[in-house]
């Protein structure tokens, strides 16, 4: 979708992009044509398009054999996209409540995210989209800090865990602000993220979340829901110090941690 069009439908519709839906529509098709073809889309997959706006990535995605399934929160662009030739399953729904989508269906997850809700949006796809090989987001540069930092960093947290655990996370491309309608105020670039892991469950997300949730105590306290005992039987066992905090701990040792306290065979 070039420029011409998203305006010519935004102007026939009366549809003002929303801020408060974080809407920066894409109007450049080399652009949406590069995000087409990371997601390595194969005959028959099951794709998942959060916020597809007026369908700059929709519409090629839709002409391949793949079967679609979009969620938008805004009724307007339900509508515009609902009234197109689009071949997909368009859902009018708020992606953060939405339940029984088949999420464990899904192989590829793209977005061109709403910056407002980026994390929480991801880690849904973490918990929900278990059997998914490949997310491509759009995403704040700043946010990219968040998603590729260290332990005992200050930009290190749960999302940094869950994306290290998917697979490899890639930079791809930063998109230059002309791309889209209205400009964002940000730099955006667009990631890929392959999975390398095996099935990560679902449960994982939130113990991740629990680990961090006050993030200058110690992990210990942190894990008070838990049997003391275990922790500290699961904590001699992987070599993790009592006093150490989550930002100190390596992704995959909150991953062996989730795995012993919960008595699970995660990563097949
Ligand atoms: N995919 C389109 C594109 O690239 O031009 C639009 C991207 S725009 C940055 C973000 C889209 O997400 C908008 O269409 C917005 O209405 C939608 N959105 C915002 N919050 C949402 C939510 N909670 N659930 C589903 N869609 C949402």
């Amino acid at each position: 979708m070039n420029f011409d069009t998203a305006n010519q439908i935004l102007k026939e519709n009366m549809a003002l992009p929303d801020a408060k839906f974080g809407q920066n529509f894409l109007c450049d098709d080399i652009i949406t044509n590069r995000i087409v073809e990371l997601a390595g889309l194969k005959n028959g997959d099951n794709v998942l398009e959060i916020g597809p706006g007026i369908g700059a990535i929709t519409r090629p995605i839709s002409n391949l054999d793949v079967n679609l399934k979009c969620v938008e929160i805004d009724r307007r662009l339900v509508d515009i996209l609902r009234d197109s030739d689009i071949d997909a399953e368009i859902i009018s729904a708020d992606y953060l409540k939405l339940r029984d989508y088949g999420a464990e269906k899904i192989d590829v997850v793209v977005s061109n995210l709403p910056y407002y809700i980026m994390t929480d949006i991801m880690k849904k796809i973490f918990s929900e989209c278990t059997n998914s090989r490949t997310l491509v987001f759009m995403v704040e540069q700043a946010a990219l800090e968040r998603i590729l930092a260290i332990p005992e960093t200050k930009q290190y947290g749960p999302l940094s865990v869950l994306c290290s655990l998917y697979g490899d996370v890639k930079k791809e491309f930063v998109v230059p602000f002309s791309a889209f309608i209205p400009m964002p105020h940000t730099t955006s670039c667009v990631i890929s993220l392959r999975r390398t892991s095996g099935r990560i469950d679902s449960g994982f997300e939130g113990f991740v979340e629990k680990c961090f949730s006050m993030r200058r105590k110690r992990l210990m306290k942190n894990l008070a829901d838990y049997d003391r005992t275990e922790v500290l039987e699961a904590f001699s066992k992987l070599d993790i110090d009592i006093n150490c905090r989550a930002e100190e701990l390596k992704p995959e040792q909150f991953l062996s941690l989730y795995e012993l306290l919960n008595n699970l065979v995660l990563n097949d």
